[in-house]
């Protein structure tokens, strides 16, 4: 088989790893190029686009995740890279600037350490030759610690997928795969990075994945709830240092009778959870305080900060001239930035409605929640139902969401704020 030909194969067959982000995007220059197959774009820390060949090594999978097409029972093309084709293409693609790094993943041929110890050997490879370009490897579930070791110092990222939000889940889904597999590569990788910590302080360190490591969760797959998908997520950032948790809407491209029946991937909640963990990132939420067992799941025409902010009126008014940083933090319409500035322009003067409005803060969204010198903005409704429509009315829906008839819209905005607000009367 051409290399050429194993490059579309492969690079399709990776499509559906969200931890990198893909864009799809046709751009071509003059010297470089994204049109090619497996080219993808990922966001380095600094906010950077970079473009990263994201290819699997190997499609020609033993095992028989559901949900996958690749998947041993599926009828597709199968294809594999020695790992010395898979140097040459990435050292071709570098030196072409069409890339700044390398996405490695595979299926798993034959058994994980076969599997890993050829991913291992395509970075040993490329860094002896002395490509520095960004790398983000794998890890495969049941390789051997060692292996698993030997990868992160290679690798500037090392991702263990979660697959699915629970054990019985994975069971029904992907019945060879369990959390014990996966949790095992996410705890070595932990401890090393700990340990390359440690050592950083006394002497010069040995780098271990020094971009960390992440996670994906397949979303709408299974019948797990927002809630209990976020307590995992939760538990994943306090116990195994996770950079990130990626959530990836699950796309149906099996018949398998265990999948919901559903057509078209569950973006707007992707979206909606993307949020909740913004909010544990960079807000100090937690995972349980986010959503209660009553109301398990995010709401479609809200984001979390407004609808937590709605449930929990016994937090507001927030005195803007007086409140903490992290209560600050907690008000829809106040980001990270905009608390800061109150803080330090608060010990000049008195802030107004129009002070804020000049700091940053997105007014239409925080004085529902907030008060200036003990005082609410002049002529605000307050009633919760009107307070919900008129953020809801402001939610911009992402575009997957556009075609959706006004109509229909508003019917179901209604029947979601009933629900919300039913809540809040129980
Ligand atoms: S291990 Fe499962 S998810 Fe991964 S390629 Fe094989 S069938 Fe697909």
């Amino acid at each position: 088989m051409e290399l050429y030909e194993k490059l579309e194969i492969l690079g399709a067959a990776a499509k559906y790893d969200a931890s990198c982000s893909s864009s799809g995007s046709n751009r071509q220059g003059k010297v470089g190029s994204a049109a090619l197959p497996g080219i993808c774009h990922s966001w380095a820390n600094d906010g950077r686009c970079i473009s990263l060949l994201k290819v699997l090594l190997s499609n020609k999978c033993i095992y028989n995740c559901a949900y996958c097409k690749n998947s041993t029972d599926s009828d597709v093309p199968r294809a594999e890279f020695a790992p010395e084709e898979l140097v040459k293409i990435t050292e071709s693609f570098y030196a072409r600037n069409y890339i700044e790094g390398l996405f490695l993943s595979s299926a798993v041929t034959r058994n994980p350490d076969y599997t890993m110890e050829r991913m291992l050997e395509v970075m040993r490879l490329l860094r002896q030759r002395g490509f520095g370009g960004y790398i983000h490897c794998k890890a495969i579930p049941g390789a051997s610690d060692d292996l698993v070791r030997q990868c992160g110092f290679l690798a500037d990222r090392m991702s263990v997928n979660i697959e699915l939000p629970s054990q019985s889940s994975l069971q029904l889904l992907a019945p060879k795969k369990s959390k014990l597999d996966i949790l095992n590569p996410m705890g070595v990788i932990r401890n090393a990075i700990t340990e390359a910590r440690d050592k950083k302080s006394i002497h010069a360190p040995e780098p271990f994945v020094p971009a960390g490591q992440s996670t994906q969760m397949i979303v709408g797959a299974s019948p797990e709830t927002d809630r209990q998908i976020l307590l995992l997520s939760g538990a994943l950032y306090r116990n195994y240092e996770l950079k990130r948790v990626y959530y990836s809407a699950y796309v149906p491209v099996t018949n398998h009778p265990a999948l919901p029946g559903i057509t078209k991937p569950p973006l707007l909640r992707e979206h909606r959870l993307y949020q909740a963990d913004w909010l544990m990132r960079f807000y100090n939420f937690s995972s349980d305080e986010i959503l209660d067992e009553r109301l398990p799941m995010l709401d479609e025409y809200l984001d979390p900060k407004c609808a937590w902010a709605l449930r929990h009126m016994e937090y507001f008014p927030v005195e803007v001239n007086r409140a903490p940083l992290n209560t600050l933090l907690r008000v829809p319409g106040i980001g990270n930035i905009s608390a800061r500035r109150i803080l330090s322009a608060r010990r000049m003067a008195k802030l107004t409605f129009s002070d804020l409005k000049a700091l940053g803060v997105v007014l239409k969204r925080a004085a529902y929640f907030i008060t200036c010198s003990g005082k609410y903005e002049p002529q605000l409704k307050m009633s919760p139902a009107y307070v919900y429509r008129a953020l809801s009315a402001q939610e911009k829906l992402p575009v997957f969401d556009a075609g959706i008839q006004t109509s229909m819209f508003d019917e179901a905005r209604e029947l979601s704020a009933m629900r919300l607000l039913g809540r809040l009367q129980a």
